[in-house]
């Protein structure tokens, strides 16, 4: 292959080389040092980071588009850390995800998710009547337990300081981590605010490299939160959502949003570090593994709120290893989680991840991703590990001194 001659007439070439630097295919050095960095790739199964490029250099877009290579490809980045011309993966292969010729090759459920987001707001088609029902419901729960008004969850309130973004999940499966997440704003004192338009912190479309899909998700958040007059989104534990979110709406849309962005570990932590939240130290007594997910950590340069978070309310924290930039995927990345035909695949793409967990000895680890955490809890499982995955901040709310 290195014999052929590079046909920079392709479309594909075209986009690929509009930079400067980085995420050049021309610039590839052909060395390989991405295929060692690789915590899936073996030789067997898995991306070939390396004969991805090649083939995006050499104008190959059709076999490229058609190659399973793009779709086993967890878009973390690991490889670009290594490698010497800054190469930047995800950026190649969710280009390759949205020409024209992968379409056929798109994950059913992934597409069906997208469609379904750009119709409702919502991924799973969640509707403003199943978000009151579903408040209302929580909210008796905890009129039960807690005699403040105060504590029952707000929706819709205009002005209020924080606006928090679920994952949709928080609104079905995981009912009672939307709970917790009510009990930390209460705890902090603050004016907060869920909102019926605001049910769903993922977005599909980037994983699929549809610019057009990700820019409507993006403004579907950003045009219902400056409507509310908030100052702060706060976003659930999610990987992508956060990167998308904190990094590319300047890029997506044309100007910064009329808010900041935090994530609720900052929240958390910030008001912890302000005297307003209380955590108990002793509310975990164990050695905990922290693992750092790729969107959050690698890509978005997130390593240490989580970590000092943890470490306020757990006895020690266990480094994997390799760890933050150097970090390796769950496995579920780049959507191959959101890919309902993908539990056998993710199972050999977080081996590396099962084989760092088991090293440790440690019985505990905590991601602050709920997408980390299922693909985590899955490999558990599978391998046998008898390891309790949690996240950062439900370990945090059940720390809570009120
Ligand atoms: S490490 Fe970078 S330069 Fe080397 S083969 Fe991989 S992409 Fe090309
Ligand atoms: S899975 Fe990660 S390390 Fe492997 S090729 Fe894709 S971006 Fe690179």
């Amino acid at each position: 292959m290195n014999n052929t001659a590079i046909n920079n007439n392709s479309n594909f070439f075209t986009i690929l080389n509009r930079h400067e630097r980085g995420d050049n295919a021309i610039d590839c050095l052909t060395c390989g040092i991405c295929l060692s960095r690789c915590s899936w790739y073996d030789g067997e199964g898995g991306p070939n980071p390396r004969k991805m490029v090649r083939m995006a250099q050499l104008g190959l877009d059709n076999l490229l588009a058609q190659s399973t290579m793009i779709w086993d490809c967890m878009i973390c980045n690991h490889c670009t850390t290594a490698c010497p011309m800054g190469i930047k993966m995800a950026d190649i292969v969710r280009i390759a995800r949205g020409l024209p010729q992968a379409e056929a090759i798109l994950p059913e459920s992934i597409s069906q998710g997208i469609k379904t987001r750009l119709e409702t707001g919502d991924v799973n088609g969640f509707t403003e009547d199943d978000f009151h029902e579903t408040i209302e419901f929580l909210n008796e729960e905890i009129a039960d337990e807690n005699d403040d008004p105060g504590a029952l969850i707000p929706s819709s309130i205009k002005g209020a300081k924080y606006l928090y973004l679920p994952n949709p999940r928080e609104l079905g499966a995981s009912l009672l981590h939307l709970k917790a997440m009510a009990r930390l704003f209460h705890a902090s004192g603050e004016t907060w605010t869920m909102s019926p338009r605001h049910t769903d912190v993922t977005n599909w479309g980037y994983f699929a490299g549809d610019h057009e899909a990700t820019k409507k998700m993006v403004l579907q958040i950003v045009e219902a939160t400056e409507e509310l007059e908030i100052e702060t989104l706060v976003l659930s534990e999610c990987g992508h959502g956060f990167f998308v979110l904190r990094n590319l709406i300047p890029e997506l849309v044309g100007r910064n949003p009329r808010f900041n962005i935090k994530s609720i570990v900052e929240f958390t932590l910030e008001h912890v570090k302000a005297g307003k939240i209380k955590l108990d130290p002793d509310a975990h007594p164990y050695p905990i593994m922290y693992h750092d997910p790729c969107n959050l950590g690698r890509k978005s340069g997130i390593f240490d709120p989580p970590r000092e978070l943890l470490s306020l309310v757990c006895k020690e924290i266990v480094e994997l290893n390799p760890n933050r930039e150097n970090g390796i995927c769950c496995g579920g990345g780049g959507g191959l989680l959101q890919d309902s035909a993908s539990t056998k695949k993710r199972m050999i793409s977080g081996r590396a991840k099962a084989d760092q967990m088991k090293n440790t000895g440690i019985k505990h680890i905590a991601a602050p991703c709920l997408s980390c955490h299922r693909q985590l809890g899955e490999l558990a499982k599978y391998y046998k590990l008898d390891i309790k995955v949690d996240t950062v901040a439900a370990l945090a709310e059940e720390a809570l001194i009120e």
